[in-house]
């Protein structure tokens, strides 16, 4: 168990009561998770390597693509990568099984843009579950595809729809966004996909267990017949291979899934008594050296919210993130963690989806998530790109 080596007395104001009601629009119920399970040493790190077969020179894109990876740092393809760009460069349609932060963007990126490089007339969708994780591809293809001329529209909620109407006017042909948004623009006729030929779903399973299941569909039957689709999901269920059957013929799958939690993160408990006890933990936690940059995950908006503005009385420079914050108020904070302004985000789940911040030492569950599948989703945003990260799962002692 981790150790509260600097403890401190139980005088202290607390955090109140962090329970509230869950309004996340969740499919899966609540599971009742054995603490045993959050308990995990990490694998040294150099076990997650993995020889690709290829180099980026190996594939066929545009020489400008391959300029634009080297330039970008990438020397050797991930494993996703190394199986999907063939596949992808080819017209394949793929379903891509990989959790977060393998990445599975350049995996879509750089088929879709060489295409849109090479075919002036062609145009690709991509859809993501969250505004964030929209923003993100964004920026990624906007490296890949630099000096190209190419320009993304991004269609997230949050935003104004001014902007996103001219640069769908302006005939962007890559198009980035979320379920609601983009349903917005189809239902506006800003946006035409009837010759749209490419689409990527990213995080299908995150998409669906957000209840965007008949917003996604409604999106691509407005697509012709005969489009090339990626799907990427962390798992596959009955109601994924329903919507892949539908919307995508003789998909090839690829599945680089080795482990059902990030294996280089080293995952322990904390174990408190009351909500006192709770946050003068969590507090003895963040002053440990070792803890340079975390992210603390809380169940409900609101609980997120006060646990911020109880870390910042206590010292922590501290930010929240949850639905209830505007677009430009949750890109600020994701900003000043990422430039180290601040060390501590504390977010719900579904605010964090997606979030790409690479030297992220410790995610920390004050809440327990709701599943085992949340649970991955979150530690797996500690120790990416092969760095070793911890995860601190708060239980109560009961
Ligand atoms: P993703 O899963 O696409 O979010 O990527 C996770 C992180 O890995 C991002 O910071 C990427 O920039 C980085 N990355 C993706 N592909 C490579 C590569 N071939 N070599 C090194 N880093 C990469």
């Amino acid at each position: 168990m981790y150790k509260n080596t600097y403890r401190r007395g139980p005088s202290r104001p607390g955090v109140q009561s962090f329970s509230g009601s869950n309004r996340r629009n969740r499919k899966n119920a609540k599971q009742t998770i054995d603490p045993s399970r959050f308990i995990k040493a990490a694998a040294p790190v150099s076990t997650v390597g993995y020889e690709p077969k290829h180099n980026f020179a190996d594939f066929e894109m545009h020489p400008l693509l391959k300029s634009n990876v080297t330039n970008k740092g990438y020397t050797v393809p991930s494993e996703i990568q190394d199986k999907t760009i063939t596949l992808g460069l080819a017209g394949q349609n793929v379903v891509g099984i990989a959790n977060t932060g393998t990445g599975k963007t350049a995996a879509f990126a750089l088929p879709i843009l060489n295409t849109l490089m090479r075919n002036p007339s062609s145009q690709a969708l991509v859809i993501a579950p969250t505004r964030e994780l929209a923003i993100q591809i964004e920026e990624q293809c906007r490296i890949l595809a630099k000096n190209s001329g190419l320009s993304a529209a991004v269609l997230i909620g949050g935003m104004p729809l001014g902007r996103q109407k001219r640069d769908l006017k302006d005939g962007s042909r890559l198009i980035i966004g979320t379920p609601g948004r983009i349903k917005d623009h189809l239902n506006q006729h800003t946006l035409d996909l009837s010759h749209c030929g490419m689409v990527v779903l990213d995080e299908v399973d995150r998409m669906l267990d957000m209840g965007f299941i008949n917003d996604v569909r409604f999106i691509l039957e407005k697509l012709p017949t005969e489009h090339q689709a990626f799907f990427f999901s962390a798992t596959m269920s009955p109601e994924i291979n329903a919507l892949i059957d539908t919307f995508s013929r003789d998909a090839v799958t690829v599945n680089v899934k080795v482990a059902e939690t990030s294996q280089n993160v080293h995952q322990d408990v904390v174990r408190f008594s009351g909500n006192v006890d709770k946050i003068d933990s969590l507090h003895n936690v963040l002053i440990q050296p070792n803890v340079q940059k975390t992210l603390i995950f809380g169940k409900t908006k609101h609980g997120v919210e006060r646990l911020s503005r109880e870390l910042r009385a206590r010292g922590f420079k501290s930010e929240s993130m949850h639905g209830d914050k505007s677009q430009g108020q949750r890109k600020r904070a994701l900003d000043s963690f990422r430039d180290n302004q601040i060390k501590v985000l504390v977010a719900t789940d579904v605010a964090a989806r997606g979030i790409d911040v690479k030297d992220i030492t410790h995610v920390i569950n004050y809440d327990v998530p709701q599943t085992y599948d949340d649970y991955v989703h979150r530690i797996g945003r500690a120790g990416r790109a092969g760095q070793a990260g911890y995860a601190l799962t708060f239980v109560d002692k009961g």
